[in-house]
């Protein structure tokens, strides 16, 4: 690829978070004139900002940014997660040629093969897992990207290191990547592109689910030869044809068809205990993989195992390393998981409760409620609601029906969610977040879960979903406080 910024190439960073602080550092290493921009001005309030002022930055207001956008000889960097800039009815954005998204960029610059890791939910547990496998496999994985830590950081690490006459610090980058990053790009070459799933999620910036599918699904079209797609057999909707035509492709399934679906091609499928990988190119027979041992339930993480141990596999052999499969069960065994994802936090007087703030999409609450062991009456009680994004709760009837007795909603979405769902399960109101768990305890007996996946975003409340999921944690440690230690002592009643 043509190197898109040089030195003295006048360029603008649009974004003051931490990917394009990144991104700018790396492009004043690079020798260029950096300008950032953020409409925001706390964004530049991180000690950081000073010195890349120090090295002769430029922070800038948006009114004075005109010219970088009129001029093409010069570059912009658009940060991930920023929409399209308007500047006088003008739209900025990629594909125009001087318009860059920053993980595209970063990654023209990244020295190592990429696994990328896209789909609408298990995007973060998936990167950081296919990361794990590859660590304790002895490998040196950068593991970042859309979550985590920016690839632009990746890129100035290894360059740092180079310039001392070190080698690299890693050996490959295992990328998260996001729609909004993808529908971006003109030239991106994963050696491995994983597309976990596609389900319905910001059709307030898509308008619907078909536009979103297809942001989803361009990345796949601008692939070359070197890149095998792993895609999710189980997903009719968008895998004929388009799967099909894919250079290399290779699937997760739980269909017991196998073969007969998808024919000579990799392919893994879930076993209740296991993996059965199939189709790997110079292994004729069927490979079991353990997965007992795993420790995350639920929230679709059967399938992000799935997706992890059949990416390891192949790119190990594609980069002509051998596979050690007692390391690879090593890892599926040591692997935590991440906070606020299907996270069990505590119990009080018996009751579970279980964190997913970060189930901001009525998919990944499906996916929740599908992974709960089954019993023979409802035993959970299911916090939902918040900023609401456009689409319907209804696709979460069957999971609640089979295992939630109340739902109890809150946030701006609390009357559309009630509306929806109150036909089908008993819904409460709360009017804060506190009053939401106390509430949502106070229905559960011993021995059943409280499940916050709340199918919303948290904006109407919080900074976002972490700081949702540690009010959750506070909200149970205080009711651990109440009612938690006088247990047992006969006074104290829990309602
Ligand atoms: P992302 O980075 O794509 O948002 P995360 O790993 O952070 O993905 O998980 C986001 C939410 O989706 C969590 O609520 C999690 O429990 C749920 N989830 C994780 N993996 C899947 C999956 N394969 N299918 C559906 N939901 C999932």
């Amino acid at each position: 690829m043509e190197e898109f910024i040089g030195r003295g190439s006048e360029t603008l960073v649009v974004g003051g978070g931490r990917s394009g602080l990144a991104a700018a550092n790396l492009a004043l290493e690079l020798g260029a004139r950096v300008s950032v921009v953020d409409d925001d001005p706390e964004a530049f309030s991180r000690t950081e900002w000073a010195s890349f002022q120090r090295h002769g930055g430029r922070i800038l207001s948006d009114r004075a940014i005109g010219p970088w956008i009129r001029n093409s000889s010069s570059h912009v960097i658009m940060s991930p997660g920023v929409p399209p800039l308007l500047w006088s009815g003008e739209v900025v954005a990629p594909p125009l040629p001087h318009v860059r998204g920053e993980l595209e960029w970063a990654a023209s610059l990244w020295p190592h093969p990429v696994i990328a890791i896209a789909g609408t939910n298990g995007k973060s547990t998936t990167t950081a897992l296919v990361g794990h496998l590859l660590k304790v496999a002895g490998l040196s994985p950068f593991i970042g990207g859309n979550f985590g830590t920016p690839l632009s950081e990746g890129v100035r690490q290894v360059r740092k290191a180079r310039a001392k006459g070190d080698p690299s610090p890693y050996d490959v980058g295992v990328i998260e990547v996001s729609s909004f990053q993808t529908e971006s790009m003109k030239a991106f070459s994963p050696t491995l592109y994983l597309l976990l799933n596609i389900t319905p999620d910001h059709l307030d910036r898509y308008g619907d689910y078909g536009l979103y599918r297809e942001a989803k699904l361009k990345a796949v079209s601008l692939f070359g030869d070197g890149t095998t797609v792993i895609w999710n057999g189980d997903q009719e909707d968008y895998r004929n044809g388009r799967m099909r035509g894919a250079a290399g492709a290779a699937f997760v399934t739980r269909s017991e068809q196998g073969r007969d679906s998808f024919g000579e091609v990799p392919f893994a499928r879930i076993l209740p205990d296991g993996l059965s990988i199939s189709g790997i190119p110079g292994v004729p027979e069927e490979i079991l993989v353990s997965t007992r041992t795993f420790r995350l339930a639920g929230g679709g993480n059967q399938e992000n195992l799935a997706f992890s141990v059949l990416a390891v596999i192949l790119f190990l052999l594609r980069t002509g390393r051998p596979v050690s499969f007692p390391l690879l069960e090593q890892g599926i065994a040591s692997f935590t998981g991440l906070p606020h994802r299907m996270e069990r936090i505590g119990e009080v007087r018996g009751v579970t409760f279980v964190n997913d703030s970060k189930a901001t999409n009525v998919g990944a609450v499906e996916a929740a409620l599908a992974g709960l062991p089954d019993s023979d009456h409802p035993t959970t009680v299911l916090i939902l609601g918040g900023r609401d994004k456009g689409g319907s709760y209804l696709p979460l009837v069957p999971g609640i029906r089979r295992h939630v007795k109340e739902v109890v909603v809150l946030g701006e979405a609390r009357e559309k969610i009630r509306r929806e769902l109150s036909p089908h399960v008993h819904v409460e109101e709360a009017s804060d977040f506190y009053e939401a768990v106390a509430r949502a305890f106070s229905v559960a007996d011993p021995g059943e879960t409280v499940l916050l996946s709340p199918a919303c975003s948290s904006y109407d409340m919080f900074h976002g979903y972490e700081e949702r999921g540690e009010r959750f944690r506070e909200a149970v440690k205080r009711l651990g406080e109440q009612f938690g230690e006088k247990e047992g002592n006969g006074h104290e009643t829990r309602r």
